[in-house]
């Protein structure tokens, strides 16, 4: 039962409250405040249930400043309490962020859902995590270095991380693109695949390959991104061929393993030629 709302004036202060027992960072409240969020023990402890039980105190942030969504020093820079609508109407926000957190499709849900929210919970079949990996963002948290996606899951699945501040990404402005695979708007999604790269024409530069099975697995595809390293993009049959022999997805309901694999190929080639195709003619 929740029985307190502590409103933190300073980062500091939040960042303290953090580690108390029996307290919870208040993002949206999408999932905080849902019933799962209370049955699911599991899931809760990263961020929340530290006495082992529902949290009773939460953080809210809203006095903290937390709610941007800028460029700073050629830096794109999400606060924690930037919503999915609020980056969706922001001026300048690369293509593949905005398809990211549109993929939430309900705009109520939108107004609501937190970039904090989000990385805190780090729902399995998250669209934006891998549109943060493929832009190599990194995620600030209260009192330590900046940590690269794949890290911060990693420290994540280990045990509560504090209090994330914002989210910032230094490329954010090259080619970058996501493409999901789901059933219905507001059902679970089964696979997503972002791409990004400093330069794809006329040779393959910085290109990265961010798979996710929506099961738990998020990688970057490193054997398939070091084969296109430094050359002209090959045909498509040949990324997506890469792309397969890198990732291993774990079935759902909606799709087989198989089914994810040859669709990862599908997207990846896709999306790397359709960027390709607009650099080369920009
Ligand atoms: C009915 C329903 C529908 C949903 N539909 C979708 C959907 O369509 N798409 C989607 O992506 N997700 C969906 N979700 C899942 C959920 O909304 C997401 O996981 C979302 O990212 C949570 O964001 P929030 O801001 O509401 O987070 P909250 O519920 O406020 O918090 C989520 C977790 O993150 C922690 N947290 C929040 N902010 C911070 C911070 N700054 N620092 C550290 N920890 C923090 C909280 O303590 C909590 O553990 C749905 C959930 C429900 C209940």
């Amino acid at each position: 039962m929740v029985s307190e709302i502590l409103r933190p004036k300073t980062i500091g202060e939040a960042a303290r409250l953090v580690v108390r027992p029996g307290t919870a960072v208040l993002g949206g409240g999408t999932w905080l405040n849902s019933g799962i969020a209370a049955s699911d023990a599991a899931g809760a402890a990263p961020v929340t249930a530290r006495s082992g039980s529902t949290p009773l105190a939460l953080i809210s942030l809203e006095s903290l400043g937390l709610d941007f969504v800028e460029w700073r020093n050629a830096a794109l820079r999400i606060g924690a309490m930037a919503t999915f609508q609020q980056i969706l109407d922001a001026p300048g926000v690369p293509e593949a962020l905005r398809n990211a957190v549109a993929a939430t499709s309900s705009r109520t849900l939108r107004t609501m859902v937190t970039v904090g929210g989000e990385l805190g919970h780090c729902p399995a079949d998250s669209v934006l995590i891998p549109v943060f990996a493929a832009l190599d963002a990194r995620v600030r948290i209260a009192g330590r270095s900046p940590l690269g996606i794949e890290e911060y899951r990693s420290a994540r699945a280990l045990g509560p991380v504090g209090l994330i501040v914002e989210v910032s990404a230094s490329d954010a402005d090259g080619p970058c693109a996501v493409a999901s695979l789901f059933r219905t708007s507001h059902g679970r999604r089964s696979l997503v695949i972002a791409v990004s790269a400093a330069r794809l024409h006329p040779e393959v530069s910085r290109v990265r390959i961010v798979a996710s099975d929506c099961r738990g697995q998020v990688l970057r595809l490193a054997d398939a991104e070091e084969a296109l390293e430094g050359s002209p993009l090959p045909a498509k049959d040949r990324i997506e061929k890469l792309v397969r022999a890198a990732f291993w997805p774990t079935s759902d309901i909606h799709a087989s393993t198989e089914y994810k694999r040859y669709l990862a190929g599908v997207y990846a080639a896709d999306l790397l030629h359709a960027l390709a195709g607009r650099q080369a003619s920009s």
